[in-house]
């Protein structure tokens, strides 16, 4: 018998094929069953998820393709200009990459990845052997596999012997959270610019080293939905090239036709745009790709099996063949043009190198302390860079004055020209204000990388050259004074100086921060600085060791050394301007009604950013929690109610010096209740207004056409944009953030500034403001707050109406967020 007689199909491997969701390690067990019986297929491991399952690509091809891979990859790297150096064996394929099941509930799509591999290598379908001759198949089975196996567990828990199509049964009422996030609840399909999460990381890593040709993001949807696939729908991002606009088409009508001949029900062009750059969609696209999502009908809503509208029933079975159908047809279509693919992916990387889209030329970006964070996102995106290595003196257009202005380029500042083989991406993630053919998109509208990390940008139409080498230039720290030192200071302007804060937390030391501004020794320090003093760490045999192992882990160089406490101006370091900081005790909620996402991104901030202890209880078990061993409660966004008797215990929680954080979604418990309040509107009057304001559009509205329906609602509101916000830096909320915050406003509610409390960032009366805003939104957001702190007792409340963490990439959000879980242990009382 012949070792490709011996190759089993997954139907002769798993007795349930079809029938059943197969965990994720039986699916890599046969996948390593078809590596051991064929040399058409290589299996590769390239990392591994939070919960410690392998993340693995697959590489179908023809023999001698799988021999060749490398020359293949450096090949067409070498023809992206990414890499300069010619290879030895040149060896052009077209390169072809499918993702499985980024939503692990989703799991029709990974399930499917079995049949697809043996349809393409059994040789059951001979034209498959001619397609594998110009063309390599790059599988990801499962970019989810914590998600895919959370709901693929639960799933097999709740199935009887007997298949219960009715929609009334628990096999399609997944608990949360669901198996569309990964270990740390993130939506990984909105993590592909950003990578904040380890199975994004490793991916695009490897992604970004082989630049495929095509890509398809196979999905699911709801169960009635049929089956979707390109072309795309409008909007799509002004940079995207004819040919990929054009050939998305030409993949449709390949799909068309196999579906036509079955008689299976499609779509396209309807729903899902290209625009927001972090989906399985457009990052590919932005990296010059044709960059497609599939959605077959089903996901966890469908189970094993699920009755129709129609009265047909859906089954694993169905999903499995139409997704092996299009898989198939997207490699066919891909090998019968595999030439005009390769010479489009060429000209597309050289033009972004001769004639970048966009309408900058050259960035400068002043240094900062996220810049090292930027970096490392650049890096892994292949994006170039470089810092100055002079001074000069500049004229440019100034993103947050939004005004060209005269400035100085210093040595150390970051140089980025948009020639360059990532241009694209590059001007997509940095463009402040994205053009949208149509705002009917699906997500945010804005995300220009300045206004989220914080970092002042100068940008020039005209290429502006200045010298630059590719490592920032070091600030060299003088040895330590070791003799006598009294205090060590560290600057509070970054997420890395609060990880500093919580691991001399963790060690037990005692830090303060200064609240108002004083100097020593001709040396400022600046109100929200952290103060460590060996004074109030007597007990520290190895005070300075400690700290400098903190300080040098966290990149911090520019912290200062004091050897008297005795102040030139402001106060002593022993006296009132310097605040002892409480170590915070966390507790947040999970469960039902929770936004899953919110509660993740707190989660991934204490355990992940900070390595620091969050303790979580699920909401319908908040009787069992002891509040009192907490000194900071998170409440996370959601849609879940607090009752009246959980609310009192809040308030009197709060009143006796906790530190109460309440975002987005959870403010609405807070209108018009006793202790702590929060409210949409200041006066009775203005109340009043607003309700005749609506009673007038209601009567309006009468006669609208039933057609303008989904564009009248997004004229409400917004998806996603940013605002510029004016904050008060002398209140700690605000520490550390300057004159203003651009805020990542995502929903759509809008709260007045607030009677009896601080208004610490809000929205002044004329405002900036980048994406899209609707109609009926953008007068509401005059002089409306964003972030306030209401003192109660001896604690207080933080109102956040955005939500800082959203999807963990706003960087300077996560030291907004930090100020609130540091802020209460800096108050004096009744501050
Ligand atoms: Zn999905």
């Amino acid at each position: 018998m012949s070792a490709q007689q011996a190759l089993q199909s997954p139907t002769e491997y798993f007795s349930h094929y079809g029938k059943q969701h197969t965990f994720h390690h039986q699916i890599l067990d046969y996948i390593k069953h078809i590596d051991d019986k064929s040399d058409m297929v290589s299996m590769k491991k390239f990392g591994e998820t939070y919960q410690g399952r392998p993340l693995n690509l697959i590489f179908v091809s023809s023999v001698e393709n799988i021999r060749n891979l490398e020359d293949i990859r450096i090949t067409n790297i070498y023809n992206s200009g990414v890499n300069t150096i010619k290879p030895a064996n040149i060896n052009e394929k077209a390169i072809v990459w499918c993702s499985f099941g980024v939503h692990g509930n989703e799991a029709g799509t990974t399930e499917t990845v079995p049949n697809f591999i043996y349809q393409l290598i059994s040789g059951k379908d001979v034209r498959t052997n001619e397609w594998l001759k110009n063309t390599i198949v790059i599988i990801d089975p499962s970019l989810n596999p914590d998600g895919y196996d959370r709901y693929v567990h639960y799933l097999k828990s709740v199935s009887g012997v007997n298949e219960n199509p009715t929609l009334s049964h628990r096999e399609r009422m997944e608990p949360w959270p669901s198996g569309r996030y990964n270990h740390y609840m993130f939506d990984m399909n909105r993590d592909w610019a950003w990578q904040t999460q380890k199975e994004s990381k490793e991916r695009i890593m490897i992604y970004n080293q082989w630049l495929p040709h095509i890509h398809a993001d196979f999905h699911e949807m709801g169960a009635n939905a049929n089956y979707y696939f390109a072309p795309a729908a409008e909007p799509y991002h002004k940079f995207m090239s004819s040919f990929q606009k054009d050939f998305q088409v030409e993949i449709g009508k390949n799909h068309a036709s196999y579906f036509d001949k079955n008689g299976w029900l499609y779509w396209t062009r309807e729903v899902f745009d290209l625009f927001y750059p972090s989906y399985g969609d457009t990052y590919p696209t932005y990296s010059g790709a044709i960059g497609m999502t599939y959605e077959q009908a089903g996901n966890s809503s469908s189970g094993r099996t699920i009755q129709l509208e129609n009265g047909d029933t859906l089954t694993i079975q169905e999903k499995i063949e139409h997704n092996t159908v299009v898989a198939l047809s997207t490699v066919e279509i891909s090998s019968k043009n595999a030439d005009k693919i390769i010479s489009n992916f060429k000209n597309y990387y050289s033009e972004s190198i001769k004639n970048p889209n966009g309408k900058y030329k050259t960035y400068v970006l002043k240094s900062s302390p996220s810049m090292q964070r930027l970096t490392e996102l650049f890096d892994r995106s292949g994006i170039q860079y470089g810092f100055a290595t002079t001074n000069s003196k500049s004229t440019a257009y100034h993103y947050q004055s939004k005004s060209s202005k005269s400035f100085d380029v210093q040595a150390g500042d970051m140089i980025i020209q948009a020639s360059q083989p990532r241009s694209v991406l590059l001007q997509v993630l940095m463009e402040e204000e994205p053009t949208l053919t149509d705002s009917l998109t699906y997500d945010i509208t804005s995300w220009a990388l300045p206004f989220a990390y914080g970092i002042d940008c100068y940008a020039y139409t005209a290429a502006f050259k200045t010298d630059t080498s590719k490592t920032k230039p070091t600030v060299s720290k003088s040895d330590p004074e070791s003799t006598n030192l009294f205090s060590i200071q560290v600057p509070w302007n970054d997420l890395n100086s609060v990880k500093v804060l919580a691991d001399l937390h963790k060690k037990d030391y005692k830090v303060r921060m200064s609240i108002k501004e004083s100097s020593y020794q001709g040396k400022v320090i600046p109100k929200g600085t952290l103060m460590v003093n060996r004074g109030d760490n007597k007990r520290k045999k190895d005070f300075e060791k400690d700290i400098n192992i903190i300080l040098s882990k966290h990149n911090i160089n520019d912290y200062v050394q004091h050897t008297s406490g005795f102040s030139d101006k402001g106060g002593d370091l022993g006296g009132n301007y310097f605040q002892l900081i409480k170590a915070p005790k966390v507790l947040t909620f999970s469960g039902r009604g929770i936004s899953a996402n919110s509660c993740g991104e707190i989660w991934y901030y204490f355990d992940e950013l900070l390595d620091y202890q969050i303790n979580i209880v699920e909401w319908d078990q908040f009787d069992r929690a002891d509040l009192s061993a907490f000194n900071t409660i998170i409440l996370p966004d959601g849609y879940y109610k607090i009752n009246d008797e959980r609310f009192k215990t809040l308030v009197e929680w709060t009143n006796k010096g906790g530190r109460l954080i309440v975002i987005e979604g959870a403010l609405r418990n807070f209108s018009g209740k006793e202790g702590l309040t929060f409210e949409t509107f200041a006066t009775e009057d203005e109340k009043k207004a607003a309700e005749e304001e609506k009673l007038k559009q209601e009567l309006k509205d009468r006669f609208n056409d039933f057609e303008g329906l989904e564009r009248r609602s997004i004229s409400k509101g917004t998806g996603g944009a940013i605002i510029k916000n004016v904050v008060d830096d002398s209140h700690p909320l605000g520490y550390g953030l300057g004159k203003s915050y651009y805020s990542l406003k995502t929903s759509s509610s809008t709260y007045v500034t607030q009677k009896g409390m601080w208004n610490v960032i809000h929205i002044p009366s004329k405002y900036d403001s980048y994406g899209f805003l609707g109609s009926g939104i953008k007068k509401k957001l005059e002089n409306a707050v964003s972030f306030a702190v209401q003192a109660y007792g001896n604690g207080q409340a933080i109102y956040m109406v955005d939500n800082p963490l959203f999807r963990s990439f706003w960087d300077k959000g996560l030291l907004l967020f930090s100020n609130a879980v540091y802020l209460n242990g800096v108050l004096p009382e009744n501050y």
